[in-house]
């Protein structure tokens, strides 16, 4: 599908015509800072929410409303004849849309996809709305602190796969010549995302997903995530002898990052071959 780069001055009919007909059939994939805010709008507890509207431990929005545009179902959040009920707390993608956003090397750019602007099929009537330019539109959408608290949740994501890496690769079970961990890596970055769930175990998942933080301050509320993903680690972890403890601890906390990779829109197949290849370049085995 074609991809149109967009700069910030680039002006296009991103007037909203509000029918909601993007807020069915899509897939909407969710951070914990994301499912935070959509439970602190919709008053409920982030664990409360995560039951009722998310899959996979909260990873993903639930779109089993009531069916309608393109004969597809509405978001779990959507209501008739309103909208969106949690607009607030909406995630990052629902800010975006009709735009997407990319990092290519440390660089952020916006986009859309596709031969014709997206919103124009659903809403033909935008063309006869206001004009604006990328940069207001995303400032319109208070996409800031969303985006913040995104790019965190990316590091995150690379500190659990750096323990995965240490555990593999400065405890001596690379060296004692382990095939089995490189397997599961690659094993898991093809697993449907409830198998992968579901291997992660509830515990993991629910420190992963709804950690018990509150601040408004993206950067903040992440980095205290860290910590507190670090230190369950660190009490896990800390005391592993065999071989087949460090290799079950490897898989289990590369399962992590690839869990929170998926929720944060990346493709965890990609990323566990990326990551693959890297142990391997360090002698890791497969
Ligand atoms: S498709 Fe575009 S114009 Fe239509 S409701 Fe969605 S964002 Fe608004
Ligand atoms: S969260 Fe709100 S804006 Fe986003 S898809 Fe659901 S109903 Fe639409």
């Amino acid at each position: 599908m074609q991809t149109n780069k967009l700069s910030p001055q680039d002006i296009l009919p991103l007037t909203c015509s509000r029918t909601g007909n993007c807020c069915y059939g899509k897939i909407i994939y969710l951070n914990p800072w994301e499912l935070f805010h959509l439970a602190k709008e919709k008053k409920n507890t982030p664990g409360e929410f995560r039951d009722l509207y998310c899959d996979f431990g909260g990873i993903r929005l639930k779109f089993d409303g009531k069916v309608g545009w393109k004969e597809q179902q509405a978001c779990s959040q959507y209501v008739d004849n309103f909208g969106c009920s949690v607009h607030l707390g909406r995630p990052l993608a629902c800010r975006l849309y009709p735009l997407g956003r990319q990092i290519q090397s440390e660089e952020v750019h916006y986009m859309y996809q596709g031969d014709e602007f997206p919103c124009l099929e659903p809403c033909a009537e935008v063309v006869d709305l206001a004009q604006l330019s990328v940069g207001e539109y995303l400032e319109g959408q208070m996409t800031d602190t969303f985006e913040k608290a995104q790019d965190s949740y990316l590091e995150v994501m690379q500190n659990m796969a750096d323990m995965a890496f240490e555990l593999l690769l400065d405890t001596g079970l690379a060296e004692s010549g382990d095939k089995k961990t490189l397997a599961e890596w690659r094993k898991m970055g093809s697993e449907d995302p409830e198998a992968l769930a579901d291997r992660i175990g509830r515990e993991w998942v629910e420190c992963l997903m709804i950690p018990d933080i509150s601040d408004d301050d993206p950067i903040a509320f992440v980095q205290k995530h860290n910590d507190l993903l670090q230190l369950k680690a660190q009490e896990k972890f800390g005391a592993l002898q065999t071989n087949q403890e460090l290799h079950e601890a490897s898989v289990l906390i590369m399962g992590v990052a690839l869990h929170l990779a998926r929720g944060l829109g990346a493709n965890p197949k990609d990323l566990a071959e990326l990551w693959m290849d890297t142990a391997k370049s360090h002698g890791a085995q497969e």
